[in-house]
């Protein structure tokens, strides 16, 4: 199965900028056994952390964290980039290869004491995910996982991530 998803991974060379090897899961989106099979393998990732709620990263971490949810009859929550959601919100900061960037998240939408599985499409440094982590224990709950769709293994980022880590590919 996973080399069957593999094969609907699209790879560009030199996406966003030069030198990065972008892994585009569009391909994957778009094809019905794709979909079906990548969100029931990410599913049974998330619930062998046995979450209250799944928390997913804007944009693409949507697309996987919501059906996943939902399979497991959990709610959902959005961590956002800056100035998207209306409510308070707690916001970290984070690094990029060039500059940084800002995750929010509603300082309501995590119970304190909550166990959080946090979702997105691709682990590559992992200052993402450990952004989301900050959040989730801002709000006074529990990181139990961190579950990706693609995990790219040479970047290491789940050495920068004080949680455990699933992914369904490696590349
Ligand atoms: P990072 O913070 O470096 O782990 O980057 C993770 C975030 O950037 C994820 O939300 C990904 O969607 C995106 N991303 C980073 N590198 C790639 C890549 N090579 N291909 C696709 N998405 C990427």
């Amino acid at each position: 199965m996973t080399d069957f998803l593999r094969s609907l991974v699209r790879e560009i060379s030199d996406f966003p900028s030069p030198g990065i090897v972008f892994r585009d899961v569009t391909p994957l989106l778009g094809d019905p056994h794709g979909l079906r099979e990548s969100v029931r393998l990410m599913t049974e990732a998330v619930a062998e952390f046995r979450p209250d709620l799944v928390l997913g990263i804007e944009s693409r971490g949507f697309l996987f964290a919501m059906p996943v949810a939902d399979r497991l009859g959990l709610g959902f929550v959005p961590a956002r980039k800056p100035g998207k959601l209306p409510w308070t919100v707690h916001r970290q900061a984070y690094g990029l290869e060039y500059g940084t960037d800002v995750l929010e998240l509603h300082v309501d939408a995590v119970a304190p004491g909550a166990r959080v599985v946090i979702v997105d499409d691709v682990l590559a440094t992992g200052g993402t995910a450990r952004a989301a982590c900050s959040l989730v224990r801002t709000s006074g709950a529990t990181v139990a996982g961190v579950v990706v769709l693609v995990e790219l293994v040479g970047l290491d980022g789940r050495s920068r991530i004080d949680a455990p880590v699933a992914s369904v590919l490696t590349y």
